[in-house]
Order: structure tokens, then sequence, then C-alpha cells
């Protein structure tokens, strides 16, 4: 079937139940994090699934068509063999084009082409009242264009999009620097940005003394072929210097661990030796993570109260960097895993994400379990990053839980833009709101 037989299953699916809130259903696993379950039951879920094809690869303007509920896998396994990858990846595989649009999407190309969303070029949106819009940066529907970054689908769900793709190379040469102070990092970072060679920069911080820089390029050599599958790609940025990866393994090299979240335990390294390819995922381990705490609930098994989920990102303008690692480094035991740091440039202006365009920012990463502090509240190391963060002048991604109060969230996220677009686009409060989507409050 086609992208408009699609949509006209879509409309018929769509205008069967009005005045009932509406959720987003798919195939894939989410990359939402909250720490609680959000879902209330009188919403009506509509599902999207279908809107999951790569359209058209257009070589001469080096971009994508593509529907939103396509995974980032399914497009580099499209874009490679041709010679292209989009500008920014998220390493995990089973992300889609739309989540990574309105839930904002980082890699180590963001230096060069800022975040997922400043490679779109056009999309088509399904509004709250079925209607299905294109929107372009400059055309009647500009500000919903403008606003999909950072929205969750709260002012509609991008169905197809257009995308701006780089030409690649078989193969990416990888280079680990290992430096011993913050400052001395964070220095050799900003002149790889300011450089501009490198195709990639990212860093790996494990302690205060142990951090990393990690630059790579494109390349058409196989020297050296490492392989994900054979070793974990977080601990080879500790043992190698230089290593080089097949690009579809470099751009994906944390999808098979996910993150750093398998254990190094012996039944782990039993499964990583045997299990096939395609359950070594980030997907898999999402999905078994969730039925394992389905089955603890009905066993009635306590959660494990002695560790805090701290898997957020926060960015912070980059003469702020160094006070946000340190603060992070001093206050936050991620008991031997790393943090994660991403030097990013924006490329366009998002409304409700504001980010200075082509300034540099510092992303700091955690995308693990920690052991909770004692005597605090179950999110104590969240809130203090989060406060930390917006002391600086920062901003941080809502994929994951947020405790911000209505005032504060308003102000750092442009709520007052916001609540002419939902006004516009959503007024009869179909979607929730993102207030209540990033918040879990009403
Ligand atoms: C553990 C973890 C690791 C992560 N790692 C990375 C990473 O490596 N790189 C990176 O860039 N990001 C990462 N993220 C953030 C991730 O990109 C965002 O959470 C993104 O929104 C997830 O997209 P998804 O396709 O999985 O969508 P989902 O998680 O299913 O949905 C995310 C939100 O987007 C909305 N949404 C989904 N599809 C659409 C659509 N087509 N149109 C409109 N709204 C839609 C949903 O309603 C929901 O609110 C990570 C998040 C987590 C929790």
């Amino acid at each position: 079937m086609s992208y408009q037989g699609r949509l006209q299953q879509l409309n018929q699916a769509f205008t069967g139940g009005r005045g009932q809130t509406v959720r987003l259903k798919k195939r894939t696993t989410s990359n939402l994090f909250r720490y609680q379950g959000r879902q209330s039951p009188a919403e009506r879920r509509i599902s999207l699934s279908e809107f999951n094809h790569v359209l058209d690869l257009r070589e001469e303007s080096q971009t994508l068509e593509v529907e939103g509920l396509a995974t980032f896998g399914q497009i580099v396994a499209a874009t490679l063999p041709r010679g292209f990858v989009p500008t920014v990846t998220p390493e995990l595989r089973h992300i889609t084009v739309g989540g990574a649009t309105v839930g904002i999407g980082i890699e180590s190309s963001c230096h060069r082409h800022g975040f997922v969303h400043d490679g779109l070029v056009e999309a088509d949106v399904l509004l709250a009242d079925g209607r299905v819009v294109t929107c372009t940066p400059e055309n009647a529907h500009a500000d919903l264009f403008h606003a999909l970054p950072n929205s969750y689908g709260t002012l509609g769900y991008i169905l197809r999009a257009v995308i701006r793709l780089v030409p690649a190379r078989p193969y990416v040469h990888i280079r680990h620097q290992r430096f011993h102070a913050v400052r001395d990092y964070l220095e050799a970072m900003e002149e790889a940005v300011r450089q501009g060679a490198d195709d990639f920069i990212e860093g790996l911080v494990f302690a205060r003394d142990e951090l990393y820089l990690t630059r790579a390029n494109f390349t058409d050599q196989a020297t050296e072929l490492g392989d994900i599958y054979r070793e974990i790609y977080y601990q080879s940025v500790r043992r190698k210097k230089t290593m080089v990866l097949p690009t579809q393994q470099y751009l994906f090299r944390y999808d098979p661990d996910w993150f750093w979240n398998i254990p190094d335990t012996g039944v782990y390294r039993l499964f990583r030796r045997l299990a096939p390819r395609q359950m070594r995922s980030s997907a898999f381990y999402n999905r078994f993570t969730a039925l394992r705490s389905k089955a603890r609930e009905l066993l009635r098994i306590n959660p494990d109260m002695r560790t805090e989920k701290l898997i957020q990102d926060w960015e912070v303008p980059w003469d702020a960097a160094e006070a946000l690692l340190n603060f992070a480094l001093d206050r936050v035991d991620l008991a031997g895993q790393p943090w994660a740091a991403v030097p990013i440039v924006p490329r366009g202006r998002a409304t409700l994400y504001p980010l200075q365009q082509d300034a540099l920012y510092f992303n700091l990463g955690s995308y693990c379990l920690i052991p909770r502090a004692k005597g605090k509240e179950a999110d104590y190391h969240t809130r203090i990053m989060d406060d930390e963060c917006m002391r600086l002048g920062g901003i941080k991604m809502l994929y994951s839980s947020s405790f911000f109060d209505r005032a504060t969230f308003s102000r750092v996220y442009n709520g007052t833009a916001y609540d002419a677009l939902k006004a516009k686009y959503d007024p009869d409060a179909v979607f929730p709101t993102l207030f209540e989507k990033a918040t879990g409050l009403r």
C-alpha cells in the first residue's frame, strides 16, 4: 500500500471517536523513560505503526523522504549502501525519525549538524482534528514546523518527513585520547570543534582523572577492523587508542549493550556470546526489562529501593561546561559507569527548545541506574542535576522524568509560544499538553 493509501485508512480510523484524548500506539519499543507510569485509561490509542516506510532517497538534493515511524536502523540500512547517512543518527537503532524529531535527538555529529531536528526539511503532521498538514520552514505552517522539536506529539504526529543526508563512507576510523583533568579535556574538545576536521566528536567520562575524547572520521580503509558484537564498545574506549568500525556499527555502537546497562556478569557474558544479533539490541533489553518489571509487580516483589534511574541529558552553554561536569563528578556517583559528553552546535531555531543558533553547547548524559542517595528522596540526583543545569542557564531533554513547577517549565520551554500553538493546532486538547506529558501533572 502507498503512503496515500495509509493516509486514507488513518483518516477513517481517526474520525471514529471524537471527544476523547489521543495517544500514539506503535510497534517499536518506546524510548520515553518516565520513572513512573503515566497512561490514563480514558485515552484512545491511535495506531500509526504502518507509517514506517522509507520512501525515496533523492541523491541530487541529498534528502530522504521517510515515514514518521521508520526507525533509524531502517533508514541507515536503506541509505548507507547508496553512500549516505542522516546528518544525525541516534545511537539506538529502533528510535524513529518522528520520535527523535519531536523528542530531541543527539549524536556525535551534533557539532557539525546540530540536532536531529535541524536536519528536518519538511513534515506531514496529523493534527488533533484529523487533518494532515504539510509544514516547512517557510510555508503557512512554518510555526508548527519550528515547534515540532520538543513537542512530544502534543501538537500532532509526524507521518512523513523529508530529512537531510550527508555523504558517508563504509567505515569509521576512531581515535580515543585520555585526559586527566576536566579543564584540559574540555579545552581539547572545544579545539576539536573549532578545527572542524572530525566527522564525529564525543566523550566518555569515567572519573575526574579518566576522561576520553573520541574523534572519528569516515574512511574507506578497513584496517584494524573491530566488531561491537564481540567487543563491548564503551569498554574498548578504555583499552584502545584507535579502531575502525563498519559505519553501521559505529552509528549504533551503544545499541548492543544499551549503552552500559547490560551487566558484565557471567550470565550476560554468555548471552552476549551466544545470542543472535537481533537479540543484542536495546529494543530487546527494553522489552525484557519491561516484562521483568511487570512480573515483579504481579508477584508483589518490591521495586529495587537501592537504586535510582538516572537517565537524562542536560545541556549548558559551553562556558558553563566545566561547572556542570565538575558538579556532576562531585555530587553524583555513577558507580564506575561513564558520563557521556557531546558538543552541540544548534543549526536552526526550535521554538520549544530555545537555544542559540550556531553557539556551542555542552551536553552531559547519564544513562544508567546508580546507587540511591542515603536518606534522600528517590529522584535526588535527577533533581540536583536539573537544578544545577538550570542555575547555569541550561536546558534538559524531556524524554525522562521531570519535576518542574508550571512557572519554571513555562519559562524554560517557551510556554507562552506553546500555549498559542496549542490553542491554534489542538484547541480541544485532544492531545495532552507538553507540561502534562513531561511531568505527569495535570
Ligand atoms: C535510554 C534512552 C536512551 C536514549 N538514547 C538516545 C540516543 O542515543 N540518541 C538520541 O538522539 N536520543 C536518545 N534518547 C532520546 C530519544 O531520542 C527520545 O526519547 C525520542 O523521543 C525517542 O523516540 P522514539 O522513536 O523511541 O519514540 P517514543 O519513545 O515512542 O516516543 C517519544 C515521544 O515522541 C512522541 N512521538 C513518537 N513518534 C512520533 C511522531 N511520529 N510524531 C510526533 N510525535 C511522536 C511520542 O508520543 C512520545 O511522546 C534516548 C532516550 C532514552 C530513554
